[in-house]
């Protein structure tokens, strides 16, 4: 049996050190909440297993991407980021351009630059950053208390799920459209002389996202390639390869099928002499099937809040952070429900049921 825990952590205890678990603890401080931050593997930093984040081509459409009002939220997530650099140094956002695409606004912030500045700001803001595996979580009085697997548990009154593919086994009972795909990429160490510094070279449409949209559907695991090419770093990432599984199938693909699968479908970009070099990466992603992420408190359990299932997180992330951090941590001037009534509004809010209205 683990050790008593030493007493209870001031503030607001998320789960998942990825950008949704990062972005939230520094809109919690900057709302002078205290925070504490637990992730497996420090997220970013480098050796641990690669998260979403750390693979992602971390584009941020200027544009809406849907009919919806989140979408056209997101669409202004670069002034989000611009103001998260301002007040908390480089993160690694940076405009762009697309290749071979009409000519949209879009930006991106680089994996590698993200993965160097996120730890120094959220050190500097006074995130409490530490290193766990969470077990299971349970509520104990008026608390919740997190098992890790060593150490003793902590406990915390308020408890944010961001740990993205992590976060059903912490709490089964997340809604349904809640699910995880498994995505394949390769790493270049070197960015190919055909690709620009500021370059994006993307599909016109993603495959993976009509792919997620039809995951309550599939029989049998399904796979699309996206044929992507974008500068990280001093390198590039290249493919990638979504696979959707049935409910029920929850084991990790083989890396070895997967990285096949990639290699030959990434053929035609005609890099073959860069992506002989090029490492393969896979990692689980957390996805909504019917599109909206969940911000926001879970029913039944008073404390307990998710953030997580983001279709495009780097756009999504930024914009929704703010919201959830100030329905977690309202300001004594602030009306209590402002930003609750919001994330209902943008059909992010956990209780709302499967297809509610998310009109404009
Ligand atoms: C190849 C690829 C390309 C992408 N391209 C884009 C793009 O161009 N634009 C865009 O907007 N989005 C893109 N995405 C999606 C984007 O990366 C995700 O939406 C986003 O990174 C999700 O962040 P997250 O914090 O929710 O999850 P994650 O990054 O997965 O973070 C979850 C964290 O929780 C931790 N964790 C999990 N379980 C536990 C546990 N039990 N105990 C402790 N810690 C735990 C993990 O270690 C991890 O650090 C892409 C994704 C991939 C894979």
């Amino acid at each position: 049996m683990a050790a008593p825990a030493p007493g209870p952590l001031p503030g607001v205890l998320v789960i998942g050190a990825g950008l949704a678990g990062s972005l939230l603890a520094l809109a919690l401080r900057e709302r002078n909440q205290a925070v504490t931050l637990l992730d497996q593997g420090l997220g970013l930093s480098a050796g641990a297993a690669p998260s979403a984040t750390a693979l992602s081509y971390g584009v941020v459409p200027g544009w809406p991407l849907a009919p919806t009002p989140l979408s056209r939220l997101a669409a202004r997530a670069a002034g989000r980021w611009r103001g998260l650099e301002q007040r908390h140094g480089a993160l690694g956002w940076q405009p762009a351009r697309l290749a071979a695409l009409p000519p949209l606004p879009v930006s991106r912030v680089d994996g590698a630059r993200l993965a160097e500045c996120l730890p120094q700001a959220l050190a500097a803001a006074g995130v409490d950053r530490r290193r766990g595996l969470a077990l299971g979580l349970q509520r104990s009085g008026s608390l919740w208390q997190l098992d890790l697997q060593e150490g003793p548990p902590l406990q915390a009154a308020q408890v944010v799920l961001a740990a993205g593919s992590g976060c059903r086994a912490l709490w089964p009972g997340l809604p349904g459209r809640l699910r995880t795909s498994w995505a394949g990429v390769l790493q270049l160490e070197q960015r190919p002389p055909e690709l620009a510094a500021d370059q994006l070279r993307l599909p016109l449409h993603f495959q993976r996202l009509a792919l997620e949209r039809r995951a309550p559907q599939v029989q049998a695991r399904a796979w699309v390639v996206d044929p992507g090419l974008v500068p990280r770093g001093p390198g590039a990432l290249a493919g990638q390869l979504t696979l959707v599984a049935p409910d029920g199938d929850q084991g990790e693909p083989d890396p070895g099928w997967m990285e096949q699968r990639l290699r030959e479908s990434l053929a035609p970009l005609g890099l073959d002499r860069a992506l002989q070099q090029a490492r393969f990466h896979q990692t689980p992603v957390s996805f909504c099937a019917e599109g909206s992420p969940l911000a926001g408190p879970l029913p039944g359990a008073p404390g307990l809040w998710v953030f997580t299932g983001f279709s495009g997180g780097f756009a999504q992330v930024p914009v929704l952070a703010p919201l959830l951090a100030e329905a977690l941590a309202p300001l004594p001037a602030e009306p209590p429900e402002a930003a609750r009534r919001r994330l209902r509004q943008l059909g992010v809010w956990p209780q709302e049921p499967p297809g509610a209205d998310r009109g404009a």
